[in-house]
């Protein structure tokens, strides 16, 4: 992926910094998500039973691996809203500003630490206690 210049220089949430990366993202995405659909009609042609009504392990696979895809590049759509709308890099939950070394690990950050997805934060300790 393309890394936009002067990293050092804006890391403001919101600033021009952010967009530039986060458009990278959405293109590295939308292309994933294009990639991915050409190699799903490409399977879905080759296969045997094609226009039976099911579809093959194979078929399966990238079904699953396109939906992932267009759910990353939706989670990065969002993100540019957020930015557009002056939102971005401030929890969705309680409005406290979202770190910028979480938003650096995660661009799409949408919640702050504590409020983030109690479900993600339970498998975190569980791995730490296992
Ligand atoms: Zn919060």
């Amino acid at each position: 992926m393309k890394q936009p210049a002067s990293e050092t220089t804006s890391p403001v949430p919101g600033g021009p910094w952010w967009r530039a990366l986060l458009e990278a993202r959405w293109r590295d995405r939308l292309q994933a998500v294009t990639e991915l659909s050409v190699e799903f009609h490409d399977v879905a042609a080759a296969a045997p039973d094609a226009g039976a009504g099911r579809a093959t392990p194979a078929l399966q696979r990238i079904m699953q691996r396109v939906a992932s895809a267009r759910r990353a590049l939706a989670d990065t759509d969002e993100a540019l809203a957020r930015l557009a709308a002056g939102r971005y890099g401030r929890c969705e939950s309680c409005a406290a500003p979202i770190p910028a070394r979480t938003l650096r690990a995660d661009p799409e950050a949408r919640y702050c630490a504590r409020c983030a997805e109690p479900a993600v934060v339970r498998r975190d300790l569980s791995l730490v206690t296992a």
